[in-house]
C-alpha cells in the first residue's frame, strides 16, 4: 500500500483516531471582551437566507457574521503590530497546518492559581520526560480550561482587576519565539497570551514575540486531554480570508493507538 492507502486504511480502522480539537460556533461562543477605549469584535450569529420557504422552496442556507478571532482559530502574523509586515491568514504554508504536537499538561497548576504562567524551565523539565519539542511542530499548552467554554463568564473569568487566564511568561513567551523549533503555541483559552497579560512588560508577550517572529497561534482548543504527550499530528484549517489576520479554523488531531 501507499503511504496514503495506509493513512486512509488506519483511519478507516481507528488505528488513527481523528480527535476534534474545535470548539462548536453558536452565539453563545465565547470571544475575547477589551476594556475602553478598544474596539470589541461581534459574537458569531446566522441570518437565516431561506429555509424550504417562499425566500427559497427546496433549500435552506444562512449568512455568517463573526469575526476572525471567534472560536477556535488560527492568529496569522499580521494579526500583531510586531508582525505587520508578515504573513496575513492566507500566507500561512500549507504544511505548517499539518504538523507534529507536543501537549504539556498544566491543568493542575492552572487549577490552583488561573494566572499560572508556562515558564522555559517547565518546558525544559517536559522534554528531559518526552523528548525535544517537535521542530516545525505545535506547542499545545494544555490548562484545563477548555471545561469553561461553555460559559462566557467562567471562560474569560474577569474580576474588577481584569481577566484571569493561564499564559505564559514573558521569558517563555521570547524562548517559544527565538528559540523553539516549534512553528506556534495552541491554547485552550480566548487567546494566546495570560488573561493578566495587558500589564506585563512588554504587554501581551506571546502575541508580541511570536506573530513577531513570524509564527502563529491557535486558541479555544478543546479535547487536548485525549492527546498523548508527544506523537499527535495536528491539522488545522483556518479560511483563506484575503488580507485576514486570523480565521475561524477547524482543528483536528491525528492519534496513532497502540495496537
Ligand atoms: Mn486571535
Amino acid at each position: 500500500m501507499s503511504v496514503l492507502e495506509q493513512l486512509v486504511s488506519a483511519i478507516k480502522s481507528e488505528a488513527i483516531e481523528v480527535i476534534d480539537l474545535t470548539a462548536r460556533l453558536e452565539s453563545s461562543t465565547p470571544v475575547i471582551q477589551l476594556p475602553e477605549p478598544f474596539a470589541n469584535t461581534i459574537p458569531f450569529s446566522l441570518q437565516e437566507v431561506s429555509r424550504y420557504d417562499e425566500r427559497g422552496p427546496a433549500w435552506y442556507w444562512n449568512n455568517i457574521s463573526t469575526g476572525e478571532h471567534t472560536g477556535t482559530h488560527f492568529d496569522a502574523p499580521v494579526h500583531w503590530v510586531t508582525g505587520r509586515d508578515g504573513a496575513d491568514i492566507t500566507g500561512v504554508p500549507l504544511t505548517s497546518l499539518i504538523a507534529p504536537a507536543a501537549v504539556l499538561d498544566f491543568s493542575a497548576e492552572a487549577a490552583a492559581d488561573p494566572d499560572f504562567l508556562l515558564e522555559p524551565e517547565h518546558i525544559r523539565k517536559w522534554e528531559t520526560e518526552h523528548g525535544p519539542l517537535p521542530a516545525g511542530g505545535w506547542l499545545l499548552y494544555r490548562t484545563g480550561w477548555d471545561a469553561r467554554s461553555g460559559s462566557q463568564q467562567e471562560f474569560l473569568n474577569a474580576s474588577e482587576t481584569g481577566p484571569h487566564t493561564p499564559g505564559v511568561s514573558v521569558a517563555c513567551a521570547r524562548w517559544l519565539a527565538q528559540e523553539a523549533p516549534v512553528i506556534g503555541l495552541g491554547v485552550e483559552t480566548v487567546g494566546t497570551d495570560a488573561g493578566a497579560a495587558h500589564s506585563f512588560d512588554p504587554p501581551f508577550p506571546c502575541h508580541s514575540a511570536l506573530l513577531g517572529a513570524g509564527k502563529f497561534g491557535l486558541t479555544q482548543l478543546q479535547n487536548l486531554a485525549l492527546l498523548p504527550p508527544a506523537g499527535a499530528v495536528l491539522v488545522a484549517g483556518p479560511l483563506p480570508i484575503v488580507g485576514g489576520s486570523g480565521s475561524p479554523a477547524r482543528v483536528l488531531a491525528l492519534v496513532e493507538r497502540a495496537s
